[in-house]
């Protein structure tokens, strides 16, 4: 739910533990630095902790160069920035080699306008068979001339082409992993806020329904302190999946937050919605949770859901407020179920708790 009362307690422990690695390692607490121990803290990212892990097995501590390789290895903002400028360099270059090429063409037609005005000047004063073929032998090769180059015209048009759609292929990956949630796959926050105020307008305008799941994982700060944050975060993926394979067409999954994820349904009524709602919550319900590493059953995890449907004259905020109206009054209801806007549980009495 977007009331965040607990994160205070949440991220305490986490900054604890990276304040201890920098004054264990005396390293700068500089805010790069704070931010890798924060994450390694929290293990929201294995492959992070992993080569943390190794470069300690291996040295015992993280040089400065250590650590400016993982800032830019594994954070994103730094990482696109970087992807970004080099891929504007690529353009650059591209542009450059085509400008090359183009002005290269115009020289050579150029010149070889000027030896056909020229041959054909020598035969209007050829005089005898020896100088036509001597002027034919100089078109001839003129011709051949203007092939040759028109072929190597050819080829470094074909290399550029084929620059420009590695440039785009590379556009196309950084754009997606920037509005991607690395964890799950799904759609990020920023993906998912862009997707809403885009639908919301489009809603608007045509008139069609657009309804809203926003979703809640139970008692989860209970599975986490007995399990662990790593086996934490191979349920998010499970419930992650969870989602995806009950939403389909336009439908948007996304991780809203921790452990919270939201479905955009377009041209979607509140029940049509509420079922989908459903079907998630029995998959996730359905799925009985098992420890990789040592086989362990770890029991089961359950989801609440709120649902709400767009009116007139709502916004993308309000729409999200009602829609978590409905999921705290799913969890005040007794958790591990869906409730939405028309649902008696959802009494102007919560709406107004919530305000
Ligand atoms: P409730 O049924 O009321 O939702 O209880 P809850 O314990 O789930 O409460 P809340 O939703 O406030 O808890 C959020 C917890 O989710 C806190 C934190 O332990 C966990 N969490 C949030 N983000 C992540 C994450 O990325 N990975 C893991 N493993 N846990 C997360
Ligand atoms: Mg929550
Ligand atoms: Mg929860």
């Amino acid at each position: 739910m977007t009331d965040r009362s607990d994160d205070y307690e949440r991220t305490v422990p986490f900054a604890k533990v990276a304040l201890d690695q920098i004054k264990a390692f005396r390293q700068s607490a500089a805010p790069r630095n704070y931010e890798i121990w924060y994450h390694y803290a929290t293990g929201y990212n294995p492959a992070l902790n992993r080569t943390i892990n190794e470069r300690l097995a291996k040295f015992g501590t993280l040089s400065t160069a250590d650590l400016e390789q993982i800032h830019s290895d594994f954070f994103a903002p730094t990482r696109v920035g970087q992807q970004i400028d080099s891929i504007g360099g690529r353009v650059v270059g591209t542009l450059d080699q085509i400008m090359g090429v183009l002005e290269a063409a115009v020289g050579s037609t150029t010149r070889h306008s000027e030896s056909l005005a020229d041959a054909s000047q020598q035969l209007g004063h050829a005089a005898d068979g020896a100088s036509i073929r001597r002027i034919l032998g100089g078109l001839v090769r003129t011709v051949q001339a203007m092939e040759d180059s028109n072929r190597a015209l050819e080829e470094r048009l074909t290399a550029s082409k084929e620059e420009i759609n590695k440039l785009q292929r590379s556009l196309e990956e950084v754009r997606s992993e920037s509005l991607t949630d690395p964890l799950t796959t799904l759609a990020n926050r920023k993906c998912f806020d862009d997707a809403l105020s885009r639908m919301v307008e489009h809603a608007h305008l045509r008139d069609e329904p657009l309804s809203l799941i926003l979703t809640d994982i139970d008692h989860f700060k209970r599975f986490n302190d007995t399990y662990g944050h790593l086996t934490g975060d191979q349920v998010l993926r499970l419930v992650a999946l969870s989602v995806k394979q009950n939403v389909k067409g336009q439908d948007l999954a996304a991780r809203y937050g921790g452990e919270e994820f939201a479905v955009l349904l377009p041209d979607t009524t509140l029940r049509a919605a509420t079922t989908v709602a459903d079907y998630i919550r029995r998959a996730v319900m359905g799925k009985e949770l098992m420890k990789r590493s040592t086989r362990e059953i770890l029991g089961r995890v359950t989801i609440s859901c709120g649902v709400a449907t767009l009116r007139a004259g709502d916004t993308m905020q309000s729409l999200i407020e009602r829609t978590d109206t409905c999921l705290y009054a799913a969890k005040h209801a007794g958790r591990n179920r869906v409730i939405c806007e028309t649902d008696p549980e959802v009494s102007p009495a919560t709406e107004m708790q919530i305000a």
